[in-house]
């Protein structure tokens, strides 16, 4: 018996993130096939010409599509509650396809200056070489992205909250600015997840992801995807991506879907165990400020409760001391691990200082408040008096 097609709109975001892009195939098999395969065999030469030439809807070679990263590509696109998705090859691959498919020389982006270090690097190195320039303002200052308009402007770029410093930005101001200046808003929701968060929702028209973080959830694949309109993101992303070939691996699809499953299980445990952590740091004597927008001390603790379903699972604390502070509480802990990923289930440690931030010229840095005794928790799953009492090795070897 043939399935019909579901409208996924009608169910929950659970159930979505379970079920979304799966129909059953001849098999009867109840979790999502792996088709680890290059190319597709055609039924004539007269099928493979339709096939090429688009008359026919239907798999030709991997790189454009596979029915693996379809099922993801669909259940994602759900979650997020856009028409289109396309997966990528990582979260680089999804930001890049984003700029590549929908500017052109002489365009103009507005970036927030507080973005992935390798985001910043591709806006201020590689598009300038094809005459795309970015303005970089302060995230959470709407005036300064207003101000920050050209008539050539044609992109708006954030993240929210950004990291580390977890501040955040107003999706539905930002998507007026834009889109009275006949600009796009792309936001990449690599934080927050569509469990916390539904930009498109908020007006953003495109949202980017690394797949590599909370998608997956357990630290195994890196990948990305790009949600959107049919033009957008169906037509003109899509061309780009099977042209130029960042396309997602059918198996890290696979890794991602069994991740999206859990999402929304999983992000309500990040959340709440990062705001018990939160609390319990604000309350150390050589803590000086603890930044995560689930604490009332939070500057955007009210606009963080308004756009988002709960804080996230990332914070940062800065100590009592300078950068030998701070690397020394990181190399007393035992069993967090010190490594510059997030959204894993295991609690992850960084000093953005040395790490994801060194390349920032230090006043930069410095009006990003990323200070050198700034240390930041990617807040794991483990049991919150486990990570709490290994938190507390920095401590004592401050003393
Ligand atoms: C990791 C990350 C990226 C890049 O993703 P990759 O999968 O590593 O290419 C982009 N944006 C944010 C916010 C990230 O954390």
């Amino acid at each position: 018996m043939t399935q019909e097609k579901k409208d996924w709109r009608k169910f929950g975001f659970r159930t979505r993130a379970i079920r979304a892009g799966h129909e059953r195939g001849a098999e009867g098999e109840q979790s999502e096939p792996i088709y680890l395969t290059s190319s597709f065999v055609f039924e004539s030469a007269q099928q493979a010409a339709a096939r090429f030439s688009g008359e026919e809807v239907g798999n030709v070679y991997s790189r454009y599509t596979n029915p693996t990263v379809r099922i993801f590509e669909e259940r994602l696109a759900a979650l997020e509650e856009g028409e289109r998705c396309i997966g990528t090859s990582s979260g680089m691959g999804a930001i890049l396809s984003t700029c590549m498919a929908l500017l052109k020389a002489g365009d103009h982006i507005v970036a927030s200056r507080a973005l992935f270090g390798a985001t910043i690097t591709m806006l201020e190195t590689v598009l300038p070489r094809f005459a795309v320039a970015t303005s970089f303002v302060p995230l959470t200052d709407p005036d300064a992205w207003r101000e920050a308009m050209r008539p050539n402007t044609r992109m708006l770029f954030l993240e929210t909250p950004s990291n580390p410093v977890t501040e955040i930005a107003d999706i539905a101001a930002l998507s007026e600015i834009a889109h009275s200046h006949n600009a796009l808003l792309v936001v990449d929701n690599c934080f927050c997840t569509p469990a916390l968060q539904q930009p498109l929702k908020l007006g953003a028209d495109i949202v980017v992801h690394s797949a590599t973080k909370y998608l997956d959830g357990q630290g195994r694949c890196v990948g990305g995807a790009v949600i959107g309109g049919n033009a957008l993101v169906g037509t003109d992303v899509f061309a780009f991506m099977r042209t130029a070939g960042p396309s997602m691996s059918p198996f890290n699809a696979w890794v991602f879907l069994k991740g999206l499953e859990t999402l929304d299980l999983r992000m309500r445990a990040h959340c709440e165990n990062a705001q018990l952590l939160a609390t319990w740091l604000e309350n150390q004597p050589r803590v000086r400020r603890v930044c995560y927008p689930g604490l009332e001390s939070h500057p955007q603790h009210a606009l963080a409760k308004r756009q988002q379903k709960a804080a996230g699972g990332l914070l940062a604390f800065e100590l009592d001391g300078g950068r030998d502070e701070a690397w020394r509480f990181i190399d007393a802990t035992d069993m967090v691990s010190t490594t510059a990923n997030l959204g894993d289930t295991k609690t992850l440690i960084t000093h953005p200082a040395s790490t994801t931030h060194y390349r920032m010229p230090p006043e930069a840095r410095a009006l990003a408040g990323i200070t050198e005794s700034l240390v930041r928790i990617a807040v794991g799953l483990e049991d919150i008096e486990d990570i709490k009492r290994d938190l507390q090795r920095g401590f004592d070897a401050l003393r």
